[in-house]
């Protein structure tokens, strides 16, 4: 009987979850609600129960499941799968690897979230295998991940990666989540670009998007997008400056890597090469010779299942390798 793969995606409001084969090839993939009440402490439970009942479903038992990888949202130790902080799951020093492993009776691994994503590009997406790779996702905020030799950077404190806390503005940036100010995320992040375009949109009335903030009373990063497809000048303005930040400081991790690719992904990328053709361009500009001729830009092919394919990684990395 061939062994599955469980790969789980813990998220503030939903949690994915996943049957996968040896090689990666997802069997069945489901979502369930993430109860954030009493500090999160139902959430393992929760997840030993959506398991059983698909298990159920498909007339299989827990004898099928090789072991269970997962993807948390915040910093992970690893080693021991306690998490550090996640402030949308009021978990603080949460043991989730002993919790978990307590609730199913399997074995777990757990990382970060963003870092997941980064090893599911890595092995079935755009990473294409490659062993040195970093990953940025732009969405609500804005991840990353450090793939060095096969092996996710961790770095002392479980913070490596963390891309959307570089510096981009270094001085009166706005406010980030993190305390600090001025951070890729706060200008490059889809809540980001609408930041940047309301910023200065007061003195550009001829601007589609002031109608639109006129209409609906707030814009999306996807109005300035259209816009600027629609040769918006304020709008095409915008992107470029977040063409430029995204460019300067990928190529500054480029600079210290030297990745094979440099995978972009999350909601942000959907802008396709309005955005990312300016990205190359600034990348291009700021990373040496060597780097420029060897390091990849490249846009994320998994999509939301890069969580699960990447926790699933850690079951097979773990049992089977
Ligand atoms: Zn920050």
């Amino acid at each position: 009987m061939e062994k599955w793969l469980m790969g789980v995606d813990l998220g503030g409001t939903t949690i994915k979850l996943a049957f996968l084969t040896a090689n990666g090839e997802i069997l069945h993939k489901w979502e369930v609600p993430t109860d954030i009440s009493d500090q999160g402490k139902n959430i393992t439970a929760d997840i030993n129960t959506a398991m059983e009942a698909k298990l159920h479903e498909l007339g299989e038992d827990k004898s099928r499941i090789l072991g269970i990888g997962m993807g948390a949202p915040g910093p992970v130790n690893a080693e021991n799968g306690v998490i550090y902080e996640a402030v949308n799951l009021g978990w603080k020093n949460y043991p989730l690897k002993q919790s978990l492993t307590e609730k199913t009776g399997l074995p777990v691994w757990v990382d970060n979230d963003a870092n997941t994503a980064a090893i599911g590009e890595m092995w079935k997406g755009a990473g294409a295998g490659a062993s040195d790779m970093v990953c940025v996702t732009l969405g609500t905020g804005v991840g990353g991940g450090v793939i060095a030799n096969g092996m996710m950077v961790q770095g002392i404190s479980g913070a490596a990666g963390e891309i959307g806390h570089i510096t981009a503005v270094p001085e009166n940036g706005f406010e980030c989540n993190c305390g600090k100010t001025g951070c890729l995320e706060t200008v490059a992040s889809a809540t980001g670009i609408v930041r940047l375009a309301l910023e200065d949109l007061k003195n550009h009335p001829e601007s589609k998007l002031t109608d639109l903030l006129g209409a609906n009373g707030s814009i999306t990063a996807k109005d300035v997008v259209d816009c600027a497809r629609n040769k918006d000048a304020y709008a095409l303005h915008i992107l470029d400056r977040v063409s430029f930040y995204l460019g300067y400081a990928l190529a500054n991790v480029a600079n210290a890597l030297n990745p094979e690719k440099i995978v972009i992904g999350g909601g942000v990328s959907k802008a396709g090469d309005i955005l990312l053709k300016g990205v190359e361009a600034y990348f291009r500009k700021y990373t040496f010779l060597r780097v420029r001729e060897s390091t990849e830009l490249a846009i994320a092919t998994l999509g939301n299942d890069a969580g699960v394919i990447g926790a699933a990684w850690m079951v097979k990395t773990h049992l089977l390798d």
